[in-house]
């Protein structure tokens, strides 16, 4: 049998481990990208290992996310992060430039690469036949000492696109049908990689709201060929010298295989609070919406913006509802408006916003209470946009503009009729700006040395776990449902991700908005225990989700099932990701439970442990799904304890 994109991908990186899924494999990383909001902690982790510079091809930090400086703390953090990025070897992509992902495919990618990113949603990057995945910060810095990564080897999954989509149907409803059918949590260890004539007739940027969006499967990343297209976008972006073909075998091996006919699609919307819960538009309930976002990395693609700038034309937003949008990035911008679009936009009452993540994250733009807010991004978690009592549906652009214009749910053929069929005329440019003067390039290496890193009063120090010891009774200071999400654990919004970079002030918010009373229980009870339900931590790749309870004495998860990334960053910030063996155990402890461990460094390596129920009076088992080089680092304390040990080693 021939071989998959991805097993080409993986063994021309091959450094040692098993090439059977679900076992380790050992992976060299060509590139890197951060993000403003969470990258503080990986830099100062990768000034706590040591290194002189960065021993990636590339590594990008990118200050997107959050442009609103409404205090001191947003340009603390960027001019840490830029003194940082000057004084070991990387790249900064300035406030303006765009969104790590649409600005990272663009402008850095190329087909047969591997980058690691400290943002769920780096498997944009799968658009161009890379494989690119979404770790957490401290991975990132040990991406960038150049040391091989570990990686579950994953599970290929064949997605056969056929046909070809409607007018007035997007990529978007491609990944909401993929949503629909595995889950939120079914794509657990598995990469997507997307074939067939569906396929290869999508654009790089429709490829990238798929594979984007695929992160909300959990899972590992998506994937779609290097063929014409991926020459056709790097043409435009001036470095076709970067492309190469690189396709799947013709008699390629999958693990499973899914298939979608692109024809048969037809508006769908995500309803709140879940991206899996998918909908035919036409039967979503016609309430009033109060808010319409059409921005984010997954959906601002020149040709969705000039759709939905259509469907606008010579209309007006409903004057019930806020519509703004934010575009990914400044060349996609420029084109936009070179073309008229904005203008479209902009008579039509929609409020254009910065090139920056801003609403997506809840940084501005936050709807009303109760408010329902129709958006193009790709997350609809409670409070994902900064008020939990808000109900947020995920859209097309084209839908998300006749949703403005109508002050209810409503499609593009709902507006435009027979006319629908002029979106399908809309093509991604031929050229694109390639105007990098908003990149700063990494320092040589002398000069490098020479750059003093810049701490204004909001970099606080990277808190660093204890190393556990061999007997644990603590109490059970929080019992979480079901579906859990980073966002529950870390509020975000310009308030709290600000807070980012001073875990000492940002732990007194953990769970703020799950349980308002957890930081301050917690902190009192001294050292405790998380119970959680199923896909605990699914969501962003945020490892304040980890480094805010480990401050706050949190020394282990029992969970029924850990999000993968959390359970990633939970291995390297020293807290023990535990999974119950029967899951009926989970009913039978109480929150405030003593629980009571016995010799945990002895039974941590036979990946079994006996937990004690002091107040309940029962025993029960725990499962560790680690890799042996995981249990390391859980046994050292952490990945930077770990690391450090290596290298000193
Ligand atoms: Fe930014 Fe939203 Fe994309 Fe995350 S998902 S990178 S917050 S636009």
């Amino acid at each position: 049998m021939g071989k998959s994109l991805t097993r080409k991908i993986i063994e021309s990186h091959y450094v040692s481990g098993s090439m059977i899924p679900g076992e380790e494999v050992f992976l060299y990383i060509d590139q890197t990208l951060t993000h403003d909001i969470n990258a503080v902690m990986t830099y100062l982790a990768f000034e706590a290992i040591g290194l002189d510079r960065v021993r990636t091809e590339c590594s990008v930090s990118y200050l997107d996310h959050n442009l609103l400086y409404v205090d001191h703390k947003t340009p603390d953090d960027h001019i840490y992060l830029q003194s940082a990025a000057r004084r070991y070897g990387v790249y900064v992509s300035r406030p303006g430039n765009g969104i790590c992902h649409a600005v990272h495919v663009a402008r850095f990618g190329a087909p047969g690469k591997i980058s690691m990113g400290g943002d769920s949603h780096t498997p944009h990057g799968g658009a161009i036949g890379m494989l690119c995945i979404g770790v957490g910060g401290m991975d990132v810095a040990t991406a960038m000492t150049g040391v091989p990564m570990r990686l579950k080897m994953p599970r290929v999954v064949n997605v056969v696109l056929h046909g070809r989509l409607r007018p007035g149907v997007n990529a978007k409803e491609i990944i909401l049908e993929m949503l629909r059918r595995v889950t939120i949590k079914g794509g657990l260890g598995n990469v997507y990689e997307y074939t067939g004539d569906g396929a290869a007739a999508l654009e790089v940027p429709e490829r990238a709201t798929i594979t984007n969006m695929g992160a909300e499967m959990g899972a590992t990343t998506s994937i779609f060929p290097s063929d014409d297209a991926v020459r056709r976008f790097l043409r435009a972006q001036g470095r076709e010298t970067d492309y190469r073909e690189l396709l799947p075998d013709e008699n390629a091996e999958y693990d499973e295989q899914i298939v979608i006919n692109l024809d048969q699609l037809e508006p769908l919307a995500a309803c709140p609070h879940q991206p899996d819960n998918v909908k035919p538009l036409r039967e979503v309930e016609k309430k009033p919406v109060q808010q319409v976002f059409i921005g984010s990395c997954t959906n601002t693609s020149y040709a969705d913006v000039a759709k939905a700038a259509l469907v606008l034309q010579g209309r007006h937003v409903n004057e019930t509802v806020s519509c703004t949008c934010a575009i990914a990035s400044r060349q996609t911008y420029k084109a936009l408006m070179h073309d008229g679009y904005i203008d479209m936009l902009m008579d039509a009452g929609l409020r254009m916003l910065e090139i920056a993540c801003g609403p997506c994250c809840a940084i501005g733009q936050t709807p009303a209470t109760e408010g329902i807010a129709v958006r193009t991004s790709n997350r609809n978690f409670k409070g994902r946009a900064g008020n939990p009592n808000a109900k947020i549906y995920l859209v097309s652009p084209e839908s998300a503009a006749a949703t403005a214009v109508m002050g209810t749910f409503a499609s593009a053929e709902d507006i435009l009729g027979a006319n629908v069929a002029k979106l399908a005329g809309i093509r991604e440019p031929e050229g694109y700006d390639q105007n990098d003067n908003m990149l700063i390039a990494p320092l040589p290496e002398e000069e490098a040395a020479q750059v003093e890193i810049v701490r204004g009063p909001n970099i606080r120090p990277l808190p660093v776990p204890e190393v556990p010891e061999q007997e644990l009774h603590v109490p059970v200071s929080l019992k979480a449902g079901d579906n859990v999400s980073t966002d529950d654990i870390t509020p975000a919004s310009a308030e709290f991700s600000s807070m980012r970079s001073n875990i000492p002030m940002m732990s007194k918010f953990c769970y703020h908005r799950y349980d308002p009373e957890f930081a301050e229980r917690a902190k009192a009870m001294g050292r405790s225990i998380i119970v959680g339900g199923e896909n605990y931590g699914q969501g962003s790749s945020r490892e304040h989700a980890a480094i805010n309870p480990m401050y706050l004495g949190v020394k282990c998860v029992i969970a029924k099932s850990i999000a993968r990334i959390h359970k990633g960053n939970l291995v390297n910030h020293g807290i023990i990701p535990m999974l119950f063996e029967d899951s009926a155990d989970y009913e039978r402890i109480c929150q405030e439970d003593i629980l009571e461990i016995h010799h945990l460094l002895d039974q941590i390596p036979e990946k079994r442990v006996i937990v004690h129920d002091v107040t309940q009076g029962f025993d029960f088992t725990v499962r560790l799904d680690l890799s042996e080089n995981e249990i390391e680092v859980v046994l050292s304390g952490g990945q930077l304890r770990f690391l450090k040990k290596q290298l000193d080693g």
